[in-house]
């Protein structure tokens, strides 16, 4: 470094029988920092991860890495380790054998951590995110490393302390510099009610007493940016915090790596030591969050919703186990949507398939009738079934219109498309476990059933299918029919234009009452049109006439009737 400084003072005053010496000098550092930087990378084996990682050799004969001398990395997690660093037998990432006998350096990740030498047996405490230690010859180490936890005493003090962090100059420092980057962060809302955020503290993490050191949402801020480069310059800004006094103790990238439930973002612990506390910074786009008020969806509170009904489900029987685990993955598929880990074209696809509920008319699952609301909220399953069937009726995929100023059509379009993606991924969901596939989980369903077996009766029937062909229309009286006597004399009116007009009666009738359990409940004015006729006279073939009829001017759309037919002789 300070060979460097030289070098920046000597370029800003050049003296030019200096300078050809300079210029060589820079270029040979460059080499050498090429050289090392590229060495490196390449002969490190194993992965690192959270907790304590060990970097040794393995010494198996028959070991790839052994052979070629290259260190490995062990990765030993979350716990409290001794070792003699020229005698160990840790496990070997490539050969697995436990012949990585020698240790030569270690890195701490993600965690509190404490490592103390026999050499001078002082022991280093640290938290920061990434710390690295060499390990001398022959020395015994101990080694200590904890998942990052508040050290706040009760949930009241975390509480105190957090709310005092977020208001530190430490952190208003670094959001002051995250803004000049034109970068928005969202400040954590005040806690009003202690009792409802314990709730959801034991609700997240257990009914534990010390649930509260693992809650890290009480002080977190929220960082969105316009895309994903103004992202890394937030993320880098937030990784220097160590200028504003605050140590960076947690760096988990789940913008780059898919987290469990495929939410998007990254986010970083930032230890305040002023006041002894974590606070959280989660960065993502402006494009993907749900956060209210400044989201772009319509609906953003969907995915968090549907989280929430299967998060804490603990499945007793083997359905409900697989009803969890497809919801499971129907959450990650909708996350997949709003966060785009799939592709412009897969939500496309799916989107093309978008049809609204006042079009196809979502029916209720069987397995809610006649539940009362206890009934249904002590059962995870049919909790479920109710929440997403009441979504599929609400739910009309567009984008947040108090956003409308801010978005462009392109935007806009693109929202309502991700949208009408999410709700084809719950419906066919809902279609598939909650209704099951041999039933219609829609009116649309329905109609194509019956429309389905009537082809098909039709087909067995040949003596119908033959008869319609040849159909002559059918007249008729309005006079009740009496064996013996001859019905020929009066013939008044066409069958088919008389029952038409009786049924459009009946639809003006419907929308007359206009009372909400119209929708669910069979209206109750029984209109009934009975035709009788002498056998042979037609009727059983007038009706399936006017059933052809019926459905062929039948169009799409949950409000009009489907004309059934049931043959009472079958
Ligand atoms: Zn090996």
């Amino acid at each position: 470094n300070e060979q460097s400084a030289e070098l920046k003072t000597t370029k800003e005053q050049p003296k030019i029988e200096n300078e050809p010496e300079v210029v060589k000098k820079d270029l040979e550092d460059e080499k050498n920092v090429d050289k090392l930087k590229k060495e490196d990378e390449k002969t490190e084996v194993g992965e690192t991860k959270p907790g304590i990682n060990l970097q040794g050799y393995c010494t198996n004969d028959n070991c790839l890495a052994s052979k070629a001398k290259i260190p490995v990395w062990v990765n030993e997690e979350f716990k409290s380790i001794s070792f003699v660093s020229n005698m160990t037998s840790y496990p070997c990432p490539d050969c697995k054998q436990l012949t990585v006998s020698s240790i030569l350096r270690v890195m701490f990740f993600n965690s509190e951590h404490s490592i103390c030498s026999s050499d001078d047996n002082t022991i280093v405490e640290s938290n920061h995110y990434q710390c690295n230690y060499p390990i001398k010859l022959g020395f015994s180490y101990t080694l200590k490393a904890d998942k990052i936890f508040q050290h706040a005493e009760s949930l009241e003090d975390l509480i105190t302390r957090s709310e005092s962090a977020m208001v530190s100059n430490e952190i208003l420092n670094l959001v002051t510099e995250l803004q000049k980057y034109l970068i928005t962060v969202v400040k954590p809302l005040k806690v009003k009610d202690t009792a409802r955020l314990l709730e959801k503290i034991e609700f997240d993490y257990g009914g534990d007493t010390k649930a509260f050191r693992r809650a890290f949402d009480v002080g977190r801020f929220t960082i969105l940016c316009d895309n994903g480069t103004k992202l890394q310059t937030a993320v880098g800004v937030m990784k220097k915090a160590e200028q504003f006094n605050l140590i960076v103790s947690e760096d988990k990238d789940f913008f780059e790596r898919q987290s469990k439930t495929h939410h998007r973002f990254h986010n970083i612990k930032l230890y305040v030591p002023k006041h002894k506390v974590y606070v959280e910074m989660q960065a993502t786009l402006k494009k993907f969050t749900t956060l209210e008020g400044y989201t772009i969806f319509s609906n953003p509170k969907l995915s968090h919703l549907f989280y929430e009904h299967i998060r804490a489900w603990q499945p007793n029987s083997p359905e409900d186990e697989d009803l969890k685990q497809v919801s499971d993955e129907t959450l990650t598929k909708i996350n997949d949507i709003i966060c785009e880990w799939s592709n412009d074209k897969e939500i496309e696809k799916i989107a093309k398939r978008y049809k609204s509920h006042l079009a196809i008319g979502i029916l209720k699952p069987p397995q809610l009738f006649n539940k009362s609301k206890t009934e249904i909220d002590s059962n995870s399953s049919l909790k479920i079934a109710e929440f997403v069937y009441k979504q599929l009726c609400t739910f009309t995929p567009g984008y947040a219109k108090e956003k409308e100023k801010e978005m462009t059509t392109k935007e806009k379009e693109k929202v309502r498309e991700k949208e009408q993606a999410i709700y084809m991924v719950l419906y066919e969901y809902y279609k598939q476990n909650i209704i099951g596939d041999k039933n219609p989980a829609s009116c649309d369903d329905f109609a194509s059933i019956l429309q389905e077996s009537r082809k098909q009766e039709m087909e067995d029937d040949i003596a119908i299918s033959q008869a319609l062909e040849t159909y002559i229309p059918l007249q008729a009286n309005n006079y009740a029919h009496e064996d013996g006597k001859d019905d020929d004399k009066e013939k008044t009116c066409d069958c088919h234009q008389h029952v038409l007009t009786f049924l459009e009666e009946k639809e003006e009738d419907k929308a007359e009452e206009k009372s909400e359990k119209q929708e669910q409940q069979p209206s109750y004015k029984k209109k009934v049109m009975i035709i009788q006729g002498k056998s042979g006279s037609g009727k059983s073939i007038f009706c399936r006439h006017l059933e052809e009829s019926l459905w062929n001017n039948y169009i799409n759309d949950s409000k009009r009737p489907i004309p059934v037919y049931i043959s009472f002789p079958k």
